[in-house]
């Protein structure tokens, strides 16, 4: 078996109020290149008190993005790209803030500005030929992991896949639990789930282990506290553990493998639109044979915070739609290799698949 070989965020700092720190964290990168930074920050924020702290020079770019209307785009990465360069040449670095959609587009930016062409050339692994810019996250929802794994996962005109090779990795993350205060509680409930999901799914599976299980275990006990229990909810010191879960969780799965719930998301996101962290909500509520312990839970913490999730989505489905789904998880083989084993085939083909997102 290849033995996995991650490169790690190069530096980490974490506590509340920590976000005031990010000048003096920067400015001995500001005599690279041509001497100013691009921030890229989730347009939530435009008019709020955080754009009054960005702490940016007069010489930076502040762009504030509104992620709603679409997960990062190629096209969108091109096009920021192109006006960057443009207009000031190859900047010391990109500072992204906000949830998983800024800390991908500040990844796949820091990659862009020295590699010539469209970012759909490089979608996959390993196919970055330049090192990046320096590039700095600084997380405002907790949950997908983003801040911590390799990849910055993009839709192309053919492909949802990520920038992946070791200089995608941030040079710096920045934790400040304050930031993730204001997360509306439905969000703060599903991408919180994707971080439950990351660690269950590392767990059960062929690829877990001592290292994976290390980090996993941590991040469960810190979800547990977060959604279950007497001090579960939206406070400060679940939010300061929320942040940790997040970065742990992806830690484990980096180590470890994600599973059907993951293989099943992206089908659902592939042909429906619909959002990673949601999508995985949606899905988890069903798998109560296959992950039965997690599923329980699960549903405890659905519960706990009068979640509700949509029932009978596939009546709308036919089965061309079905198939269309299914393909796109059967193409994900290490994800069914993970759950079930060297002969998960035995178990896995399309019309098992099928047969999972009619239980949708
Ligand atoms: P997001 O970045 O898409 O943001 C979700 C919503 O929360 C947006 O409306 C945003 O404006 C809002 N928001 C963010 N911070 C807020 C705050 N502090 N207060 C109020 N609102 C806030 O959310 P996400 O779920 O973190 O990211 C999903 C994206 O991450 C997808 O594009 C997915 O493809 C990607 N993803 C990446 C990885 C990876 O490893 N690179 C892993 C999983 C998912
Ligand atoms: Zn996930």
């Amino acid at each position: 078996m290849q033995h996995k070989n991650f490169k790690n965020i190069d530096k980490v700092t974490y506590g509340r109020g920590a976000f005031a720190q990010l000048a003096e964290t920067v400015e001995p990168i500001r005599k690279e290149n041509n001497h100013y930074f691009v921030y890229v920050v989730d347009h939530y924020f435009k008019g709020k008190e955080l754009a009054g702290k960005l702490q940016n020079k007069p010489e930076d770019l502040v762009y504030f993005i509104d992620v709603d209307p679409h997960e990062p785009t190629t096209e969108q990465i091109d096009t920021l790209r192109d006006e960057i360069i443009g207009s000031k040449g190859v900047p010391s670095g990109i500072i992204g803030i906000g949830g998983g959609s800024i800390m991908d587009i500040a990844k796949a930016l820091s990659l862009m500005v020295t590699n010539e062409g469209s970012s759909t050339l490089y979608q996959g692994l390993n196919l970055i030929k330049k090192p990046g810019i320096y590039h700095l996250g600084v997380p405002t929802i907790s949950g997908t992991g983003a801040e911590v794994s390799m990849t910055a996962v993009l839709t192309g005109p053919e492909k949802k896949l990520g920038l992946k090779c070791d200089w995608t990795v941030f040079n710096q993350v920045i934790l400040d639990p304050e930031l993730i205060g204001s997360v509306p509680r439905d969000w703060w409930f599903y991408t919180g789930m994707d971080t439950y999901i990351h660690c269950i799914e590392s767990e059960n599976g062929i690829r877990n282990n001592a290292f994976s299980l290390a980090y996993g275990e941590q991040a469960l006990k810190l979800c547990r506290e977060v959604y279950l229990g007497d001090k579960s909810g939206q406070t400060p010191e679940n939010d300061d553990k929320l942040m940790v879960a997040s970065l742990m969780g992806g830690l484990s799965l980096t180590y470890s493998e994600v599973g059907v719930c993951h293989a099943l998301s992206y089908g659902l996101s592939k042909i429906h639109g619909t959002r990673h962290c949601y999508a995985n909500c949606v899905i988890f509520q069903h798998l109560h044979d296959i992950y039965p312990v997690g599923h329980g839970e699960f549903m405890q913490m659905i519960k706990t915070h009068n979640i509700e999730l949509p029932q009978n989505l596939s009546k709308d489905w036919d089965d061309a739609t079905l198939t269309a789904m299914a393909t796109v998880s059967i193409n994900l083989p290490f994800m069914w290799h993970h759950a079930f084993g060297d002969d998960w085939q035995r178990t896995v083909d399309i019309d098992y698949i099928k047969g999972l997102f009619k239980r949708l």
